[in-house]
């Protein structure tokens, strides 16, 4: 059997890859996302195994150790990463695994898995990021203000990527993922 592609998806906090990717995956049953490991606390309506596994930075740091992780970072004083086991397994199995994570881990990727499709999604406006940022209401001001300066430094690596897509009007930018993972456009 052939195997799936690794498919990385990163952009700034805020541009909306959650929203994209939830949209897109309900057409797409078939490609299977991955559920990374944070130190974050939960958000409200956040589910435990499905939007992360949340752990304990002790936790966390054996995970390291163990080199249960793909990739990981630190993003504004919290750790993520990617459980290898899965998206390896997936692979295997001929389906396509979705990584979302920032700029770190997808440099990480980069170099284990050379042949990964990365994507950037980019916001239409720095102005607009910020109002999505405010707008979705799930962070504090300080928080926000970490992943605004956090965004300035990602979207300067935009151009690091295979694929640039801009995130402005939302069945658009559906479209153009569809088209850059089934038809192979830029
Ligand atoms: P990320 O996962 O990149 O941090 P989210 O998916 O949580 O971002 O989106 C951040 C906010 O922006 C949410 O409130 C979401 O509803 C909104 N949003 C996402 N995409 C768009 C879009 N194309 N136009 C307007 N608002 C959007
Ligand atoms: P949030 O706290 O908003 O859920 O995520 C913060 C950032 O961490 C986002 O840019 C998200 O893409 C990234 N992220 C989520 N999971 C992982 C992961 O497993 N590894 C890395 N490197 N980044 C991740």
């Amino acid at each position: 059997m052939q195997n799936g592609r690794l498919i990385v998806l990163t952009g700034p906090s805020g541009v909306g890859k959650g929203t994209l990717l939830s949209s897109f995956l309900q057409h797409h049953p078939e490609l299977v996302l991955s559920v990374s490991v944070t130190t974050r606390s939960p958000r409200p309506g956040e589910v435990e195994g499905k939007s992360y596994f949340f752990v304990d930075l002790d936790k966390f740091q054996n995970m390291i150790e163990s080199k249960e992780l793909l990739e990981w970072a630190e993003y504004t004083g919290n750790f993520y990463g990617t459980p290898s086991i899965p998206v390896i397994e997936n692979i295997k199995q001929g389906k396509s695994v979705i990584l979302e994570i920032e700029l770190k881990g997808a440099r990480q990727i980069q170099k284990t898995f050379p042949n990964a499709l990365r994507i950037f999604i980019l916001p239409p406006s720095t102005a607009e990021l910020e109002k999505r940022l405010r707008g979705r209401g799930q962070d504090l001001d300080e928080a926000i203000a970490k992943r605004l300066q956090r965004a300035n430094e990602e979207l300067e690596a935009a151009k690091e990527f295979d694929i640039q897509l801009v995130n402005d009007n939302l069945e658009d930018a559906l479209q153009n993922l569809d088209r850059i993972l089934f038809h192979g456009k830029k």
